[in-house]
């Protein structure tokens, strides 16, 4: 056997991963572009002393405080009277998947997405031995409902994986289509839906979201991250509500402690200044709307986007228009169906050096 002794389906492959690049304007990982303020900050850091005269211990193994934290945070934004007994979180939501699929998924068993979709998906599946099968989207992204409901039919999947709205594309699904998977669903397999609501505050106005439907779907599991519209991609912390007795079968597969005391005294801070945090959200999503606006003036197709992200296309090279805005200094992300491309929304500046640099570009190729 050659070294190191990996499992074979893993051998070769590569991790995954966008570039990290030192670049003047990094628009590549849907980051929100503004940090915190120094009073938060103050607040971070004494928290984060309090927290340390104990690091001796064991952190809280059940985050019990932040988890009220965060109900009562999402019973602000479409939660109905969530409680700690709703709420998981772990390491980032990619963790909190990670940790359904272990507990739902596994062998003989079966998850189920729509593609183009978020590219972490498939890889959870393989980690935790998962059958992955994927369906299609329609032209423009969305989901074709009657498609979905076949599939899920046919396939018995015991997890599908949804998000609303979608990365790469910015596709969000409409109020109904929640409501009739997590029907289907129970029919067909008894599986769980996760609508995975990452991107989920940047929704235009007149999106519900999934979380209002928790009450009627005991199969519905809304993820949430503080990494994006709460601009705490450093912090590492994801998410989810759903039925207690779902909660109950993650905490047979997480690993004990899991969030440290220091992650944990970090999200209470950040959440304690939620509005401050949260205040770009605004201000991004017009700027989102914006720049899909202005990409669509120059001709490009773009995909409707409720998140902070715009997916434009088509190029016929689209890695030399990638490296040509990386000449120009700004970072973009080479992701989902071939001749498209992805730009996170960026502060107002930012935005401007991208459509210089597009500009640009396009004219060196033409
Ligand atoms: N879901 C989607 C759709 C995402 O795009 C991402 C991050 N790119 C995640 C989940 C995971 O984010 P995090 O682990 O930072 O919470």
């Amino acid at each position: 056997m050659s070294f190191p002794p990996i499992r074979p389906e893993l051998a070769g492959i590569e991790p995954y991963g966008a570039p990290q690049l030192d670049v003047p304007v990094q628009l590549n990982v849907n980051e929100n572009p503004y940090g915190p303020s120094e009073a938060c900050l103050d607040d971070i850091a004494a928290a984060v002393r309090e927290a340390a005269r104990e690091l001796n211990r064991y952190p809280d193994r059940e985050f019990t405080a932040l988890r009220e934290g965060l109900a009562a945070y999402l019973n602000t934004d479409g939660g109905h009277g969530l409680e700690a007994r709703n709420i998981w979180a772990a390491n980032g939501s990619n963790e909190v998947m990670l940790q359904l699929l272990q507990a739902f998924g596994g062998p003989g068993r079966t998850a189920l997405s729509f593609a183009p979709t978020y590219s972490m998906y498939p890889e959870y599946a393989r980690d935790t031995h998962t059958t992955w099968v994927q369906g299609k989207r329609e032209a423009d992204f969305a989901l074709d409902l009657d498609h979905a409901r076949e599939l899920i039919a046919e396939v018995k999947p015991h997890v599908v994986l949804l998000p609303s709205p979608n990365n790469p594309t910015g596709t969000a699904l409409p109020p109904e289509v929640v409501g009739v998977l997590c029907e289907a669903l129970a029919e067909a397999s008894g599986g769980l839906l996760v609508v995975d609501e990452a991107y989920g505050e940047f929704r235009r106005e007149g999106t519900p979201s999934a979380l209002e439907l928790l009450p009627a779907y005991r199969n519905l599991v809304v993820s949430r991250t503080m990494s994006k519209a709460f601009a705490g991609a450093g912090l590492r912390l994801g998410y989810l509500a759903a039925d207690p007795a779902i909660l109950d079968a993650i905490r047979v597969v997480r690993l004990p402690y899991h969030l440290s005391a220091v992650t944990q005294a970090t999200a209470l801070a950040a959440l304690r200044h939620a509005d401050e945090l949260l205040g770009k959200v605004d201000e991004l999503r017009k700027e989102r709307d914006e720049t899909v606006g202005w990409l669509r003036e120059q001709g490009f197709t773009v995909a409707d986007s409720d998140a902070n992200y715009a997916f434009f296309g088509s190029f016929e090279d689209r890695h030399a228009v990638w490296q040509g805005l990386l000449d120009r200094g700004v970072l973009i992300r080479e992701t989902g169906p071939d001749g498209w491309l992805r730009v996170s929304i960026g502060t107002a500046d930012e935005m401007n050096a991208f459509k210089t640099a597009l500009l640009h570009t396009m004219e060196e190729l033409a």
